[in-house]
């Protein structure tokens, strides 16, 4: 079974975390690359996810091996004749050996020559193709611009005037951008960008009576993924809340953050100074694309990934890793944004996720008792999400009336 690396144009294949895999997509075939993103994971999905995993894996790995079978049983599809792209992480987290599980499932159920592609944390997710490099700068602008278009939209969603403008606008500027990455990304997402403000700015909004500003943030997947949690964003926003969402950008800020501070701890400099370049180049274009749509947002941009961190510092050691260290500091660095509540989203039994559940009360101490809500999912179909929820957005309001209104009146 192939694995890692490929030369060439060739048919790939992108799970559908989130619409960063459209954006992704089409800078793949930008470069000349023949890439499709797999439809969006539903209970089929699911089903055979559950069936033929081992029963101990979380939730995003039922969903992405689900995906995968399902399309390699297609009557026509060629499976030696497409790659599907499944990034993996080290350390302890299970993450790194799902496409381990993966290329053993496939073999069982049928296709040993079937390819899987799986760019790692450890490289700041090295690409493929003829120019590798380019790759990885485009599909970072991909990111880049989506998170930027999803954050517009869940600013504007709650306040529109005709029901579905919003999700009708998010739709048009995903277009826009899949076709700015096809023609060849850089200077075309800057005035795709562009484009897209002039759309969000012709929206019809009543925005007198500010909602609580609720953070949802966790694990990486669950946090951007529909279907795995249950549509929270849109749920929160139908029991009266706005919603501030974790980025994916964020995690590969987060991602070379650590590369550097492991490289100084462990003496690796060559791998610091690649983090280093990478991260500066992140942050440069990052700029590019915020700057044509900028004056769309009200809440003010995450502040750096170490400068989030060291409000997590006094509590709970970095060094330890994991999607927890980010969702912490993340957390207390966005609280004086105006967050009325958190919601901590982990799939059943997450290591990571189950850290901060269990941090989470110290945590609160530090932001004024916020209200604070865990949830995980299993996949089974949750049955009390809309009764805890609903509890907690009470609190939330009461919180916004008595802690976040008189401290935006001092500010
Ligand atoms: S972060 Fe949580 S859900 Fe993701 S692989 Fe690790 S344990 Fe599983």
């Amino acid at each position: 079974m192939a694995t890692a690396s490929v030369s060439g144009p060739t048919k790939v294949l992108i799970p559908r975390m989130s619409d960063h895999a459209l954006v992704v997509a089409g800078v793949m075939r930008g470069t000349g690359i023949d890439a499709r993103v797999l439809p969006t994971p539903d209970d089929e999905s699911m089903a055979i996810g559950r069936s033929l995993c081992r029963g101990r894996e979380c939730l995003p790995c039922f969903l992405c091996t689900g995906d995968i079978l399902k399309k390699c049983r297609e009557p026509d599809f060629d499976v030696e004749d497409h790659l599907f792209f499944m990034p993996r992480g080290p350390g302890p987290c299970r993450f790194g050996q799902y496409s381990v599980l993966q290329k053993q499932i496939l073999a069982e159920e049928g296709f040993p020559n079937a390819n899987l592609f799986s760019p790692t944390t450890e490289d700041s997710y090295a690409l493929f193709g003829d120019d590798p490099l380019t790759l990885r700068k485009r599909a970072w602008q991909a990111i880049v611009t989506t998170d930027l278009i999803t954050k517009a939209t869940n600013e504007h969603r709650p306040y529109e005037m005709v029901p579905g403008s919003a999700d009708d606008t998010h739709r048009m500027c995903i277009d826009r951008l899949v076709e700015a990455a096809e023609q060849g990304a850089g200077p075309h997402f800057v005035e795709a960008m562009a484009w897209c403000a002039r759309r969000f700015e012709s929206l019809d909004v009543e925005r007198s009576k500010p909602r609580p500003l609720i953070l949802v943030i966790g694990e990486i997947y669950l946090m951007l993924n529909e279907t795995a949690n249950l549509r929270i964003v849109r749920a929160v926003e139908a029991t009266g809340g706005e919603v501030l969402q974790g980025t994916f950008m964020d995690w590969l800020h987060f991602v070379d953050w650590r590369r550097i501070d492991l490289g100084l701890r462990f003496r690796d400099y060559a791998d610091v100074i690649k983090a280093t370049l990478s991260d500066h180049y992140q942050r440069r274009w990052q700029k590019k694309l915020l700057r044509p749509i900028r004056s769309l947002f009200r809440h003010p941009p995450d502040s750096s990934v170490p400068d989030a961190v060291r409000h997590l510092v006094p509590y709970y050691e970095p060094v330890l890793g994991t999607e927890a260290v980010l969702t912490m500091a993340r957390t207390l660095a966005t609280y004086h944004h105006g967050l009325a509540g958190v919601i901590n989203v982990l799939p059943f039994s997450c290591m990571p996720g189950t850290i901060v559940a269990a941090m989470a009360p110290k945590l609160r101490q530090q932001m004024d008792g916020i209200p604070w809500l865990d949830l995980s999912f299993d996949g089974q179909g949750e049955t009390n999400v809309n009764t805890r929820l609903e509890a907690f957005m009470h609190q939330a309001l009461q919180f916004q009336r008595r802690v976040v209104e008189p401290a935006l009146q001092r500010a």
